[in-house]
């Protein structure tokens, strides 16, 4: 029956695709023809070297295609290595290690004395990761055989560009197909009033490098970003307010039982939250910031007082500078490079990809895209399944999700079956003292599809990969139910969870 279940199950077309993609990777290798000459146009030029172009230049070299990648800020990573994903998840590594080291250990057994923070070797380390990862792709570069050409593009015409080369000069870059993966930049306050200096009143960039823990942290928006940057300050011992306009934390895309949860259990650290709460202004005086907030419920004003006031609204389309008039692409009215289901813009053989078009900011989408752009450029074929992206938030516990939420599935009136599995029941998490969170599985009621999955607990960033999995293939809870899982291991919650939302689970 499962068997069958499964067969039924498989994506065929997918699976077709992927050999399509075999047989095109060899016959490239074969048919490569080297670095392009100044007079010879690249087959493909990728503008930017984040997650999405990187990604998307180096698959380009593997299939065969001529190939570079320009970018603009001296190193490659994008945001991502260089002031997002990683340097952000170094500070909450670490930052968790100190916490624990201070709050944790003796009732493990583990006495410490003398524990104290080291800020410039905690940002030194920091900066080793991104240095590492981001020399890493121009490793990967040459070693692909991607030109790396360092320098701000913009268009001359809908085939040439126009490279201001960091090392001074212009260089003149034809090419047959564009991909514009240029991606994003920090939001401004709204209206202007809070200006970003990056030393009082920060981005998320300024606060990975924060010279000294701040007495008191203000944290604008309940986002991912504003969450973690505001965990890893509170844990080096900064007072933290997290302000949020809207009546939970979390973003787009959080199911709010676990945002629920995930609130309560940041208040349990120390995190403060103000919610329906917007900032109107700041002002600063005598090193102090004082901020204006006022109640969207009554319209009641406060003032909040802080030494350092990190501004994470969110995110915006970077194209300065890319004079994509000149190319004739189009954006939308929020500045993001209008594409199609192929990823093509308004010009036939310009594509673009990543966070400066529609979609999830995130790397790992950025990065889907990029292969699934390339491979459009090779052979007419490429996909991305939006339905199965991740997200993931990385406090701790951890926050984790993937597919529908109950209450998209509640507003659409479809028939959902939950099932839900608590850490305080696994064995590792108990094993290990940290159970706080659960799995939380919802399925189609008639077919027993996994719809969504949620989790909150610790590693939950890692265990969502089988939620993916399972969302990609069309898996039903009974699948993954009748899937062994090791013992003892965090992921048994998961597998107990599918258990639960068609029948029982057995440890709880
Ligand atoms: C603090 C923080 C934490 C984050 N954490 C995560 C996380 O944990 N997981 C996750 O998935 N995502 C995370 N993100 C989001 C992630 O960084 C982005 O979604 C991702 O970097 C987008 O990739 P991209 O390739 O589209 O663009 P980017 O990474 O923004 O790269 C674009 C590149 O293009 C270059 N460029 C722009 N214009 C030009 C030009 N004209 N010529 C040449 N080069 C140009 C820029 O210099 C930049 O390097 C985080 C972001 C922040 C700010």
């Amino acid at each position: 029956m499962l068997q069958l279940r499964r067969v039924a199950q498989q994506n065929i077309p997918k699976v077709g695709r992927r050999l399509r993609q075999g047989a095109l990777q060899t016959a490239s290798w074969q048919s490569y023809r080297g670095l392009a000459t100044a007079s010879e146009p690249y087959d493909v030029v990728v503008i930017g070297g984040g997650p999405g172009g990187y990604v998307a230049a180096i698959k380009a070299a593997q299939l065969g295609l001529k190939t570079a990648c320009i970018e603009k800020r001296g190193s490659l990573g994008g945001t991502c290595l260089n002031v997002g994903c990683i340097p952000s998840k170094a500070m909450l590594n670490n930052s968790h290690l100190y916490h624990q080291a201070k709050h944790d250990f003796e009732r493990r057994g583990i006495d410490v004395s003398g524990v104290s923070l080291n800020l410039p070797k905690m940002l030194e380390a920091k900066n080793t990761a991104v240095t590492g990862l981001t020399k890493g792709i121009e490793h990967l570069f040459k070693a692909n055989k991607v030109d790396y050409i360092k320098g701000a593009a913009s268009f001359t015409s809908s085939t040439s560009l126009s490279v201001s080369l960091l090392s001074g000069g212009e260089q003149q870059v034809e090419a047959k197909n564009i991909i514009i993966a240029t991606g994003s930049e920090v939001t401004p306050f709204p209206g202007g009033s809070i200006e970003i200096d990056e030393k009082q009143i920060v981005s998320s960039t300024g606060a990975l490098e924060l010279e000294k823990v701040p007495g008191k942290m203000v944290v604008i928006g309940g986002g991912i970003i504003g969450l973690e940057m505001g965990s890893v300050w509170s844990r080096l011992g900064a007072e933290v307010t997290v302000v949020e306009f809207l009546n939970g934390i979390g973003g787009v895309g959080i199911d709010e039982e676990v945002a629920k949860q995930f609130q309560r259990l940041l208040t349990k650290q120390g995190l403060k939250f103000k919610l329906n709460t917007k900032v109107l202004s700041a002002d600063k005086k005598d090193g102090k910031v004082y901020l204006t907030a006022e109640s969207a419920k009554d319209g009641k004003q406060e003032t909040l007082e802080a030494d350092v006031v990190l501004v994470a609204v969110g995110r915006r389309p970077y194209t300065d500078g890319l004079n994509l008039e000149a190319a004739g692409v189009e954006v939308d009215s929020r500045g993001r490079v209008v594409i199609d289901d192929q990823f093509t813009t308004s010009v036939k053989h310009i594509r673009c990809i990543g966070d400066v078009t529609f979609g999830p900011m995130l790397a790992h989408k950025a990065e889907e895209e990029g292969i699934a752009a390339v491979e459009h450029i090779k052979s007419g074929h490429g996909h991305v399944n939006y339905n199965a992206i991740p997200s993931v938030v990385y406090t701790h516990p951890e926050v984790a999700w993937v597919g529908r939420t109950e209450q998209d599935l509640k507003a659409d009136g479809v028939k959902y079956n939950i099932g839900k599995f608590s850490f305080t029941a696994n064995s590792r998490a108990k094993t290990n003292l940290d159970t706080d969170g659960f799995v939380k599985i919802i399925t189609e009621k008639e077919t027993d599809k996994i719809l969504g999955v949620h989790i909150i607990g610790p590693n939950a960033g890692e265990m969502i990969a089988e939620g993916v999995l399972a969302v990609e293939y069309g898996a039903s809870a009974e699948d993954v139910a009748r899937t062994c899982h090791a013992h003892p291991t965090l992921s048994e919650a998961f597998k107990e969870a599918a258990m639960a939302a068609y029948g029982k689970p057995i440890h709880m």
